[in-house]
């Protein structure tokens, strides 16, 4: 880890915004530990960094926005994922997601459609060091490549779940997606036991849309 991160500045605004988080109900200390760590002012566009450690989304262009750190903490403790295992994100963003997932020891594959964004988010990769593994297409459609996936994290809202993904978990996998409308979404935690797919849900968030051949039409 550089060793910059947890030192280096807004430290008092990251532990403040990891105390809310946990306040909310995430119980997992490994995973709060991870969040006091990562400078999530460096995922946010210049304009924004000085909210960079509320607990609220915040808009990254091309419409898009990083997610609230808390809803980042519930997607990531529902993925129960464990060091060393392999995981594919959809919906790069910002990187901010993808950056938890790395310094948790995760071997991350994350899939973005605007490659601007892409573009931005690998900087950050390379400045903070993750070997996070990119790419700029689909991600509806998954990453047949480097399947299966002890996880699959989606940080975009859809109809339904795409069977891709669902073919592209291993065995105990669980994946992670907001479904629902535009507007509202629940999200799904779904592990599979061989054949068998069970899901849970967790209520009440709001995504922005996840648009592809599985998802909402562009
Ligand atoms: N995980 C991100 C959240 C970004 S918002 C973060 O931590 O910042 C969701 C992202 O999903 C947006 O950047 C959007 O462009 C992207 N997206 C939407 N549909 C997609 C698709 N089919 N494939 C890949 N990325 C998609």
């Amino acid at each position: 880890m550089p060793e910059y991160i947890g030192n280096g500045r807004y430290k008092t605004e990251r532990k403040e915004m990891v105390e809310l988080i946990r306040q909310r109900g995430v119980k997992d200390e490994n995973l709060l530990k991870v969040i006091e760590r990562i400078p999530r002012h460096l995922f946010v566009t210049d304009l924004f960094i000085g909210r960079a450690y509320e607990d609220s989304p915040l808009p990254i262009g091309k419409s898009q926005t990083i997610s609230q750190p808390y809803t980042v903490a519930v997607m990531t403790e529902a993925l129960e994922i464990k060091k060393g295992s392999k995981v594919l994100e959809v919906g790069t963003g910002s990187g901010y997601q993808a950056a938890i997932l790395a310094e948790l020891g995760v071997r991350v594959f994350t899939i973005e459609r605007h490659m601007e964004l892409l573009n931005a988010s690998r900087k950050v990769f390379e400045k903070l060091g993750y070997p996070i593994v990119s790419k700029c297409g689909d991600g509806t459609i998954g990453w047949a490549e480097f399947a299966p996936y002890d996880g699959i994290i989606v940080t975009a809202a859809a109809p339904e779940i795409p069977q891709a993904l669902l073919d592209q978990l291993a065995d105990g996998g669980k994946l992670v997606i907001p479904i629902g409308s535009m507007e509202f979404q629940d999200l799904h935690v779904v592990t599979r036991k061989k054949d068998k797919f069970l899901t849970k849900e967790i209520c009440g968030f709001k995504f922005v849309p996840l648009i592809g051949k599985m998802g909402w039409q562009g």
